[in-house]
């Protein structure tokens, strides 16, 4: 069955929401420098992938348009990186959540496939709750340091290769790249870049958000681009959207959705 909003009638979906796929997924990607080797809509096409695979994990849920940009201020030294603002991302999601409440979905899953728009969603939850409304919960995936562990287990268990796991433009990024659009990735300019080790890779977050992605690595790559496979990008995309479904489950039984009181 097509779970994607876009893909999909108006009539087709006022049926879906009346059967119960009353939950939607909406990813939220960026348009940013992945290196040399990889085209700017990385994260947005990962999203596009994602969605669906999520969705068809969740019990009935449809998939509403990725968000295709999204916060990359910390990129924009590199040439091609399309940003918005926190606020101006913000005001995006909040009006995906109060279109999506007012058709009737009663819940809304947040997946950011974009390191820059963890942040947003954790802090801007309370506000996208409220513009959702009372009868519709809003939920996030909040846990980046997660993706890069789920990331670094496949490449390990696959290739021996988990610590060239850094979380952009790496050999996991580029496996998924490889997967979604392999014409599309420049294996011979695919480079080493910055190596952190693990225990430091909280902290260097912190500081690429401060200083700038090229304060760090000059070349835009975290991590070792090189010896990523189209197979280990889709077992990295279905490693994700496991743990990401995991993730949100979760998170709604710790918080009961607040729909049902009204
Ligand atoms: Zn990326």
């Amino acid at each position: 069955m097509e779970l994607r909003m876009e893909r999909m009638t108006s009539p087709e979906i006022a049926d879906a929401l009346a059967a119960g796929f009353t939950t939607v997924v909406v990813a939220a990607g960026a348009v940013e420098q992945h290196g040399a080797h990889l085209p700017l809509f990385m994260d947005a096409e990962h999203g596009d992938r994602l969605g669906p695979e999520i969705a068809a994990r969740l019990d009935k849920a449809l998939v509403a348009p990725t968000i295709r940009v999204g916060c990359s201020a910390h990129h924009m030294s590199f040439a091609g990186t399309v940003s918005l603002e926190r606020e101006t991302f913000l005001a995006v999601c909040h009006d995906y959540c109060a279109s999506l409440a007012a058709h009737g979905f009663r819940r809304i899953c947040f997946v950011p496939t974009h390191g820059g728009n963890f942040e947003p969603l954790k802090t801007g939850l309370p506000g996208l709750n409220e513009a959702a409304g009372a009868m519709c919960s809003v939920e996030a995936y909040t846990d980046l340091m997660e993706v890069i562990d789920v990331w670094r287990e496949v490449a390990e268990t696959e290739a021996e290769l988990g610590e060239r796991v850094g979380g952009h433009a790496d050999i996991a990024e580029t496996s998924v790249m490889m997967a979604l659009h392999p014409e599309l990735v420049r294996e011979d300019l695919a480079e080493v870049g910055h190596l952190a080790k693990p225990e430091d890779r909280a902290a260097l977050v912190d500081r690429m958000i401060r200083e700038g992605f090229a304060a760090v690595t000059p070349n835009g790559i975290l991590g070792d681009a090189r010896g990523g496979t189209p197979e280990m990008g889709e077992k990295m995309i279905a490693a994700l959207a496991d743990a990401m479904v995991a993730a949100l489950q979760d998170e709604g039984r710790a918080e009961p959705a607040t729909g049902d009181a009204v």
